[in-house]
């Protein structure tokens, strides 16, 4: 059992409707009791139309928006038996990793103590093998002559979890991986709370071991369960970022928290690059508690500061992130990917990537490599792409993609380049548009004929 049955709920796929766009579904977020799936408390949902709440409101996973990965449901004021519940458990229990993360790091321990020869890597199971494990994988795809070289790069030796939507997993180009790094080193930060970056994480516990004057720490927070083969506990907890749940419970949470304190001096940022389909409300209702987890562990408070955080995301969510954390502000810098084609840099002749960096930290201290094209503006008080132009009328550096933007006096603002203003639809857009006035358009990027599930900016794919 899944905690439900979806099919005969004649409500459609909710993995599939999330956000509240038009006609689509409203989080209503983490209600206090609320049941369970196997990745920690449900969310709820009510279906929308028009922006009005419509219909019953349900309980659906909070991690996976593909029904294949979990197809959790539960109707908000459905009766549930005492077997239901029972049943629910057991699947619930079931359905955890096969290892506890004490056991793969005995495993671990136990690995590195044998010959080269004898470390084998399972491409099937993603799972370091012990000699005594052998048979069992006999007929799967595995790696010899693991490396301890390998053994601290795992995000090179896991494949990435692009396929499904639920992982969605982008991992950093090296350049843009050593940058982030720099401007952490550079602003003064000694540890660094890396949720959903394990990159970033794999690089700094890798400096650390190999450097000795290298002082970085960092703990990764993440639901991909597959890195506690290669991190103690207290490097790695396994984390749900879309409803704050510590999958190892309270032990866990007293790591991050005893991370999160920081003895002299040793100042705390927070790195995070979820999965862009992901619903921005629930993300930042768990940073918000990640920020009072820290604020916490200091008695006296941090006289009203914030918790410092990197918040790596597309600039189309730049409004949706400024209504939750309005003291952010978004950064030039345009974050590369490796496993991604369409999202690596714009100076090699490929598409620009979209993603940046959103910060509480004063813009003024971000500074971007000029290198790599980026200047800093005077006036605002921050480093722009070479193309950002500053513009006189709106005082400020518009463009948002890299590209000059070019102001439109009837709109009162900067537009895209390619954009022109329609006196039908007294605004700008793309001069083959169709003319009509759709206040349906995608919630993501705003434009009408698809909806924020099918929307192409979000094609990271
Ligand atoms: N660019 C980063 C990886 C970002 S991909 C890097 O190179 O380090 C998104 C990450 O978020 C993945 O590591 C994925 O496992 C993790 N993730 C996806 N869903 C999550 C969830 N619900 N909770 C916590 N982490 C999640
Ligand atoms: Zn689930
Ligand atoms: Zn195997
Ligand atoms: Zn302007
Ligand atoms: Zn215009």
């Amino acid at each position: 059992e899944g905690g439900g049955n979806m099919a005969d709920s004649g409500e459609g796929d909710p993995g599939s409707l999330r956000g509240p766009g038009a006609g689509g579904l409203a989080l209503l977020g983490l209600a206090p009791g609320a049941p369970s799936c196997p990745h920690g408390p449900a969310l709820l949902f009510v279906k929308t139309s028009q922006g009005q709440e419509e219909g019953r409101r349900f309980y659906a996973c909070s991690a996976c928006r593909d029904r294949k990965d979990c197809n959790f449901f539960q109707w908000e004021d459905e009766k549930v038996s005492e077997t239901r519940l029972a049943a629910r458990e057991e699947y619930n229990r079931k359905h955890q990793p096969f290892f506890t993360h004490k056991q793969n790091v005995e495993r671990y321990k136990n690995f590195v103590l044998l010959p080269l020869s004898k470390r084998r890597f399972c491409q099937e199971c993603q799972q370091l093998l012990l000699p005594a494990e052998w048979e069992k994988h006999s007929d799967h795809q595995f790696l010899c002559d693991i490396s301890t070289a390998q053994l601290k790069s795992p995000s090179q030796l896991l494949y990435p979890l692009e396929n499904k939507k639920t992982n969605a997993q982008y991992l950093f180009a090296d350049r843009s991986c050593q940058f982030l790094l720099n401007l952490i080193i550079d602003l003064g930060f000694r540890r660094v709370l890396s949720v959903g970056t394990p990159r970033l994480h794999e690089i700094i516990q890798s400096k650390a071991s190999q450097e000795e004057d290298f002082r970085v720490r960092s703990l990764l927070l993440d639901i991909d369960f597959r890195y506690s083969q290669f991190y103690a506990e207290d490097e790695f907890c396994h984390y749900n970022m879309f409803n704050h749940y510590f999958f190892g419970g309270e032990a866990a949470r007293e790591t991050c928290r005893k991370f999160l304190y920081q003895d002299n001096g040793e100042r705390v940022i927070m790195v995070t690059d979820p999965p862009f389909g992901g619903l921005v409300e629930a993300l930042a209702s768990s940073f918000k508690k990640l920020m009072a987890m820290w604020k916490e562990t200091e008695k006296k408070g941090h006289n009203n500061q914030e918790m410092p955080i990197f918040w790596i995301f597309p600039y189309f969510f730049e409004s949706r992130i400024l209504e939750f954390f309005p003291s952010f502000s978004m950064m030039d810098y345009q974050v590369d990917y490796d496993n991604h084609a369409l999202y690596k840099h714009g100076k090699t002749g490929r598409r620009q990537s979209p993603v940046r960096i959103f910060t509480n930290l004063t813009p003024s201290m971000i500074v971007l490599p000029e290198e790599e094209g980026y200047r800093f503006c005077a006036i605002c008080q921050r480093y722009v792409s070479s193309g950002n132009q500053h513009c006189e009328i709106c005082n400020s550096c518009t463009s948002k993609d890299g590209r000059r933007w070019k102001h439109c006096v009837l709109c009162k603002k900067c537009v895209k380049p390619s954009w022109f203003h329609c006196n039908n639809c007294n605004c700008c857009a793309l001069q083959n548009h169709t003319c009509e006035k759709t206040d349906a358009g995608c919630f993501v990027c705003g434009k009408a004929g698809h909806k924020r599930s099918t929307c192409p900016s979000l094609s990271r794919p």
